[in-house]
């Protein structure tokens, strides 16, 4: 038997109560039809275990998360913790809400505002002594996606146990409430004493019913803790209840959930991808930026090893060069990377008058837009030269950098990526220059090696998402590291 047998309850609702009369055990199996079975009561569903350990894994509906277009993993990896995880490409509150219960999860766990971290030495602690935080997406039909989060402390940790609940998102409202909003409050009860029958069981103590979903037949899913000493195993099950009979008991938004049960999945409208969702809080993030640029010469080759590698980047481009060039400005948004101001001649903006440090900024700003159709959102000054003058004149969020790899100086990846290795940290900038063979010619190196050590390597706008950049403020790093900027509230 490779699927579990589906134990199906009927119940007959008569004059408003309820009354459990009968109670027919369906057999269910993945190739027969349904049959009827005189057995004397129900049968005993046994925990699905906890789901394996992977994103890939098949979800507990037999659905592939692959299937679900716009579903990308996440991954932490330390001594202290490990996570799975998906994002769903555009769905802002689904993507919301995991982040709030995984914060939830890591802040109780550190006793703090959690930090991202890369542990030097690889985790190769099993995960019974680590926080294990297991997402995954568990249904989706029509407009409704439902996704599973499962933390679970190290051994030892109090308190201890699993936690589990799943969370509703509507692409088209483009809300997410927790799954619990599926069942009439009123209808708990009865949905209780049910599972707890399907489970073979005569308790009436109530359940936490946080992690509901439906499988593609309408059916509901219910999964919960169980533990000793009520019943002789620790874990969880999961119980499906037929679609007709839990039926009552949902709220509209139940309703049309499982009416759309079996429908194809209707996946919002995707970020593009230089904005895709990713929580620098939460993951240890870098910037690769590069400056100076476009240059025919080595920026076309450096798109290409960013997007073979799957890196994010930002680019700082001269305007002139943009203006000389504007098919490689165009090529750097295309592909999901951002576009910076570094003004129009590279000049220090110190020694220029207000009106021509706006003029070195404006022409730069209307050259990116000609050529991306966008108009840049920040600058860097060359040379890194501000001073108050300039950043009032400037107009624009300032980025700067945390991790300054002197490649134009030693031109030589040796020197510089070490420079960079031991300089990284979570939330850092890193300052690169595109018109530099010598920079360009180790960039799958360099990349592999921030990969290898943890980084997510991502755009500014997305290592400062959630930050709000004001004009003339400068950013060097997201975080709590020195001259870093932490996100509000962390
Ligand atoms: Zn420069």
């Amino acid at each position: 038997m490779s699927h579990l047998p589906v134990t199906a309850l009927a119940s007959v609702r008569r004059a408003g109560t309820l009354a459990f009369v009968a109670i027919l055990v369906l057999a269910l199996t993945s190739a027969c039809a349904p049959v009827t079975d005189p057995v004397p009561g129900p049968v005993q569903q046994t925990g699905i275990p906890v789901p394996p350990r992977s994103w890939m894994g098949p979800l507990n509906h037999g659905q592939n998360l692959s299937a679900v277009a716009g579903a990308y993993p996440m991954k932490l990896a330390s001594s202290t913790v490990s996570g799975t995880w998906a994002y769903v490409d555009g769905a802002t509150s689904f993507n919301a809400a995991m982040d709030r219960q995984l914060l939830a999860a890591l802040d109780g766990y550190t006793g703090g505002a959690y930090q991202p971290a890369v542990d030097t030495v690889p985790a190769t602690r099993p995960d019974t002594s680590r926080l294990t935080l297991f997402g995954s997406l568990v249904h989706a039909g029509g407009k409704f996606l439902i996704g599973r989060l499962q933390t679970t402390p190290p051994a030892g940790h109090a308190p201890g146990g699993t936690i589990e609940t799943t969370v509703v998102y509507d692409s088209g409202s483009g809300r997410t409430v927790p799954s619990a909003e599926l069942v009439v409050p009123a209808d708990r009860a009865p949905l209780t004493a049910l599972t707890w029958s399907a489970f073979g069981e005569n308790f009436t103590t109530s359940l936490s019913l946080t992690d509901l979903s439906f499988d593609k037949a309408g059916n509901l899913t219910v999964t919960v803790p169980v533990a000793a000493p009520l019943l002789s195993d620790t874990g969880f099950r999961t119980v499906t209840l037929p679609a007709a009979i839990v039926r009552p008991w949902l709220t509209v938004l139940g309703r049309r959930v499982q009416d759309a049960a079996a429908l194809p999945w209707r996946p919002p409208t995707r970020d593009s991808k230089a904005l895709r969702h990713i929580n620098c809080d939460i993951v240890a993030c870098a910037t690769l930026s590069y400056d100076d640029g476009p240059a025919q010469a080595t920026t076309p080759r450096l798109l290409r090893m960013l997007e073979h590698a799957g890196a994010g980047a930002t680019f700082f481009v001269v305007g002139g060069a943009a203006n000389y060039s504007p098919n490689i400005v165009k090529a750097e948004h295309d592909a999901g990377f951002t576009v910076g101001n570094h003004t129009w001649s590279h000049p220090d903006l110190r020694r220029l008058s207000p009106a021509a440090v706006a003029d070195q900024i404006s022409r730069t700003n209307k050259a990116i837009q000609a050529a991306t159709g966008e108009a840049p959102t920040f600058m860097r000054p060359p040379y890194g030269g501000v001073n108050a003058l300039v950043r009032r004149a400037v107009g624009m969020p300032i980025i700067y950098w945390s991790v300054d790899s002197l490649d134009w100086l030693t031109r030589d990846p040796a020197k510089y990526i070490p420079t960079i290795m031991s300089q990284v940290s979570p939330g850092a900038i890193i300052l690169e220059h595109d018109i530099h063979a010598t920079t360009v010619d180790h960039q799958l190196q360099l990349i592999a090696e921030l990969q290898r050590a943890g980084y997510n390597l991502v755009t500014v706008p997305q290592l400062f998402a959630g930050i709000t950049l004001q004009p003339g403020q400068m950013y060097s790093c997201r975080g709590h590291g020195r001259g870093c900027t932490p996100s509000p509230g962390r």
